[in-house]
């Protein structure tokens, strides 16, 4: 048989990702490019990345994700919610599954993630296990009286989080908890006193290559992303290597395979905190897409498929992103490009084909450039052109 055929018969690769958000929907280019056929497992019909989407269905039903398993070469996430049994079920099947259960467990319940990174000794806010509002108030005495609670799984966007002066402010959570039985408990952590949050993003391969990216500065506005300034400037040096450390540390401490991201705190007393781990490509990583070699949408597709990862640094000194949050309120985005293209050609528009709303996530802008004051200004002046 000629080498053509032989090519047919063998070549195309197929990633399986459960989700069909926008992070789903920013692989597909990768995938074009690299000719991976990329299959979606999407909530409903009109999703994000319904362009690839190969089915709908339940995420959380054992066989609507074994159905749509069957077909693929490896599984991958647009999220981190698809329930241990369901994820126990796809491995006992022989399925290849990148992030695996034992390391997705960290980033669906922030207890455990606690645990163990404590147990790691990597460095986290002081935290407990409360299950009680008495519990909660005497770690309110012992911790200057303000902290902030957040119920273990579940939260995204800050949803899940509340800083409280008082074990009365989370009487609906515990609430809730005792509703759902025993067992359960909510995590209080100290107000940690930062100058600013950081995010280290980095991918490993299953065979354990690990490659970074500089760590970035993300700018939260009401618990939910707003900016993020790549590199962090200021951050070369003792930043940066610390950051690498501690992803470093993670990614085998708990055998993490795929892109993650490393939310981290810089205290005013210069510490770099764990604040959240992501094990999947994440909001901080989207200005590589037009800032980086590689972006984390290649990056997760090598790293879930075990080939060599791509180089992380920077094509220019300075690159930000800007979230669009909500949209415009009288039609969809693609009806202003004509204003935002018009006046700032260097922009980079990411539309996530989602119907504008209040708050939601409904694209993004990058802007790179040398001059770190000239490149936030035109990120933010294009994104504003989208938003009311
Ligand atoms: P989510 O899972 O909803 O993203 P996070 O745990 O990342 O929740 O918290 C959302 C935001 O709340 C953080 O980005 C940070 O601004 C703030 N925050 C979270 N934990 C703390 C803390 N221990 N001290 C001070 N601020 C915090």
């Amino acid at each position: 048989m000629c080498d053509i055929y032989r090519w047919e018969a063998t070549a195309v690769v197929r990633v399986g990702v459960i989700g069909g958000g926008q992070l789903a929907r920013m692989m597909i280019p990768a995938a074009v490019n690299l000719g991976i056929d990329l299959r979606v497992l999407a909530e409903s019909d009109g999703m994000a990345a319904g362009l690839a989407a190969t089915a709908v269905g339940d995420y959380r039903d054992a066989d609507t994700v074994l159905a749509f398993a069957a077909d693929v070469d490896v599984v991958t996430f647009d999220h981190e919610h698809v329930p241990q049994d369901v994820l126990s079920r796809l491995v006992d099947a022989g399925v290849a599954v990148h992030p695996g259960p034992d390391a997705l467990l960290y980033a669906q319940d922030k207890l455990l993630m606690r645990q163990k990174l404590s147990d790691l000794g990597l460095p986290v806010p002081v935290w407990a296990r409360v299950e009680t509002e008495e519990e909660l108030q005497a770690f309110l005495d012992a911790n200057g009286g303000r902290a902030v609670v957040k119920t273990p799984r579940g939260g995204y966007d800050g949803k899940g989080v509340r800083v409280v002066s008082a074990a009365t402010e989370a009487t609906d959570w515990f609430t809730v908890l005792a509703e759902n039985g025993a067992g359960d408990a909510l995590l209080v952590e100290e107000l940690v006193d930062f100058r600013r949050e950081l995010a280290q993003l980095s991918a490993r391969r299953p065979s354990g290559d690990l490659m970074l990216w500089p760590v970035v500065e993300s700018i939260q506005r009401d618990g939910v992303c707003a900016e993020i300034l790549a590199p962090a400037p200021g951050s070369a040096g003792r930043i940066a290597d610390v950051a690498a450390q501690i992803a470093t540390d993670v990614a085998t401490g708990l055998g993490v395979t795929g892109v993650f991201a490393v939310e981290l705190f810089e205290t005013t007393d210069d510490r770099l905190l764990v604040n959240e781990l992501a094990m999947r490509p994440h909001n901080s990583g989207h200005w590589t897409q037009d800032g980086s070699t590689t972006s984390q949408f290649e990056q997760h597709l090598r790293a879930v498929l075990d080939l060599p990862l791509g180089a992380t640094g920077c094509c220019e000194p300075h690159t930000v992103m800007v979230n669009i949050l909500g949209g415009p309120s009288d039609g969809a985005l693609s009806d202003r490009y004509a204003a935002a293209m018009g006046v700032h050609p260097t922009a980079k528009i990411h539309n996530y084909g989602k119907d504008p709303r209040p708050g939601r996530k409904v694209g993004h802008v990058n802007a790179s450039g040398r001059d770190l004051d000239v490149v936030a200004y035109e990120a933010r002046a294009a994104a504003a052109v989208f938003q009311d």
